[in-house]
């Protein structure tokens, strides 16, 4: 009960304190089957997005600090080139696009504002631990398997580990070749 409490309380401050800072625009929570959307313009509007840009089912919002790329019906959201995936497809509802208020809330406002995150810790560790690996190949397409590219991506990220390192050195990990755990260098 508290914490059911504590997650409305949070998600209604978030809104709230949006709102505090550009009070010109009001949401619109538009409710589909008892669950919160907003509309696409409504967002657009808030984070300072010139007109959105429909064509077919995709959908562009961009302006000079981010961009969001998505499509109607998918789960699937480009934040300035990065994939998520929502909780809730968007969808076309009564005439207008929509976003649901969750998905605003926890994935889209703290990577188009992240300088609101309050009481956020400076990163101190960046682990690479590539899926898969040994007799778990992952995902097998005729171009190979997962497990190759998830240690590729890794290795060419490598570099990210030579950066001067002023704590710990096991706070520099790499997944050895041949290894499924991973290790400390
Ligand atoms: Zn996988």
């Amino acid at each position: 009960m508290i914490c059911q409490r504590l997650l409305i309380i949070s998600a209604i401050s978030v809104m709230a304190f949006a709102d505090a800072v550009t009070a010109s625009v009001e949401w619109q929570v538009i409710k589909v089957n008892g669950r919160d959307f907003l509309a696409v313009d409504n967002i657009a509007k808030f984070y300072g997005f010139p007109d959105p840009a429909f064509e077919g089912k995709n959908v562009r919002l961009k302006n000079d600090k981010n961009e969001l790329q998505f499509m109607i019906d998918s789960r699937e959201m480009l934040i300035n080139g990065v994939r998520n995936w929502l909780s809730y497809p968007v969808f076309v509802h009564d005439g207008k696009v929509v976003v649901s208020r969750i998905d605003l809330a926890k994935t889209l406002e703290p990577q188009l504002r992240p300088s609101m995150i309050q009481n956020l810790p400076r990163v101190q560790t960046i682990v690479l631990d590539p899926g898969h690996g040994g007799f778990d190949k992952g995902a097998i397409s005729s171009y190979g398997y997962e497990k190759d590219y998830a240690l590729d991506v890794a290795r060419q990220l490598r570099p990210l580990q030579r950066l001067p390192c002023h704590h710990d050195p096991r706070e520099r990990r790499f997944r050895a070749p041949g290894t499924t755990r991973p290790h400390c260098q």
